[in-house]
């Protein structure tokens, strides 16, 4: 399929403009314009729109069985989206995988409410997806992707069966039957558990099937929700390699009805991704601090993602670092050392008493690399004992910590953060995968540090 309607990581629009603005009928023609610099010439676009449209190109042509998150929730957006628009559908849900927060998914599922005709006629109309085959009571469809797309349907009165069927995981579904031969129909998904004698369990936890008999006992805790998140401690600004002003994250931070941000620029060895020098830093401090004033209904954390040179060492002094509301320690250069070596670097600086969050622990990259040798585990030890903060890196390329480490982090009751590390405002959205990989990871707002109001933060931070 040579299909230019969806490059994942451009937004549909920017891509619709390009397409019209030069006249292109295919892919090649897109990456001929890529390669030749051209799209930068355009209002809006840089040298990183051009970067992005060739990752996107070279990973369909890849032809994945698997996809990260992020790119299948894009794509399923956007058909969502799309389906709603038509009256025939009188319900759409996401299900399967993405429902659940898998972190890389093998196919897109939806579950529709309307009849097969109907959605045969409309799926006709929709220019993103074609028609393979029907299977027993779905339809299969392929997407310029590569991954299957699904879609199920469900009558209302059996919405909440077919929800909880298709969303899955298989383990869930059969650790369900054991009390019982077939789901019976009801229209709401906690009808369906009540009656097997279980409270509702969400989406992100029916993986192993463990849940379930947790359930049983009523031991599952009321997990994070998007809704009690008051802020993001991991933001870059123009200052280093962002693509916003200041002023510009501030006013999104409003928006989402953040109570606080941080912004937390790279530190100056990063010299690829425009790391401040200290002269830099200190301007922007008091730049932090004007804007406060003019912006009293949020609170702007001064931070820094600072690195954590070879040895374990800052790349900031800590006269400087004494100046910050918040520190964020990470790794972004000699990855390949050895596990005992990369352990002591990073549990080095965790215990740093000017450090209060270690950024993106393991340092992978989702479908690009696998993330440094590292004793997470023995990192985790050393962040309960100084009590430190460790961070769930909520950009779906990362999702880091991932589940199966803040179950273990669980275990060890350390405080986490869910941050986007946005570098452009729209990624402050990213937020909802970081909640769904710590529901995941079975957290509560007690165990989320941005789930707390701004003292009772302060304080914590204060007490590291
Ligand atoms: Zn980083
Ligand atoms: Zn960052």
């Amino acid at each position: 399929m040579n299909s230019i309607a969806f490059i994942p990581g451009i937004r549909q629009e920017d891509l619709a403009y390009i397409i019209k603005h030069f006249s292109i009928a295919d892919i090649s023609e897109l990456k001929k314009l890529a390669r030749d610099k051209k799209i930068r010439k355009l209002k809006g676009f840089n040298s990183k729109t051009e970067m992005a449209l060739l990752r996107g190109i070279q990973l369909l042509e890849s032809k994945p069985v698997s996809l990260p998150i992020g790119i299948a929730f894009d794509f399923a957006a956007i058909l969502i989206n799309e389906l709603r628009a038509w009256p025939q559908i009188c319900q759409v849900l996401l299900v399967g995988e993405l429902r659940r927060g898998v972190e890389e998914v093998r196919s897109i599922e939806l579950l529709v409410q309307a009849h097969f005709e109907e959605i045969i006629e409309v799926i006709n109309e929709i220019p993103l997806v074609f028609f393979n085959k029907l299977e027993d009571a779905k339809i299969k469809l392929s997407t310029p992707l590569g991954i299957p797309l699904y879609i199920h349907f469900s009558s209302i009165k059996s919405w909440g069966t077919s929800s909880i069927i298709t969303t899955g995981s298989p383990k869930h579904l059969r650790a369900l039957s054991c009390s019982t031969e077939y789901l019976p129909e009801f229209p709401e998904e906690n009808e369906v558990y009540k009656n097997l004698g279980l409270p509702w369990i969400p989406p992100e936890i029916r993986e192993t099937g463990f849940e379930v008999q947790f359930a049983q006992g009523n031991l599952i805790p009321k997990l994070i929700d998007l809704k009690a998140i008051e802020g993001d401690l991991h933001l870059h600004s123009k200052w280093s390699d962002g693509s916003n002003t200041i002023e510009e994250i501030i006013k999104k931070g409003i928006k989402l009805g953040y109570e606080y941000i941080a912004i937390t620029d790279h530190s100056q060895s990063l010299t690829i991704a425009g790391g401040l020098k200290t002269h830099d830093l200190i301007r922007q401090i008091l730049e932090i601090g004007n804007l406060q004033l003019r912006f009293p209904q949020i609170r702007i954390l001064k931070g820094a993602e600072v690195d954590i040179l070879p040895d374990g060492s800052l790349d900031f002094t800590d006269d400087i670092l004494e100046k910050l509301d918040i520190v964020i320690a990470s790794v972004h250069s000699h990855f390949h050392m050895k596990e005992v070596e990369m352990t002591k670097r990073i549990t080095t600086a965790l215990k740093h008493p000017l450090v209060k969050i270690l950024a993106h622990p393991t340092g992978r990259v989702l479908g690009k690399r696998p993330g440094y040798n590292v004793d997470i585990k023995e990192v985790i030890k050393t962040a309960t004992s100084y009590n430190k903060i460790l961070e769930i890196n909520a950009s779906p390329d990362r999702l880091d910590l991932r589940d199966e480490h803040l179950q273990y982090a669980k275990t060890k009751s350390v405080k986490i953060a869910i941050n986007t590390d946005a570098h452009h405002i729209d990624r402050m959205h990213d937020m909802y995968f970081g909640v769904q990989t710590a529901k995941r990871g079975w957290q509560t707002s007690e165990d989320i540090v941005n789930s707390w109001c701004y003292e009772k933060l302060k304080q914590y931070l204060s007490n590291i």
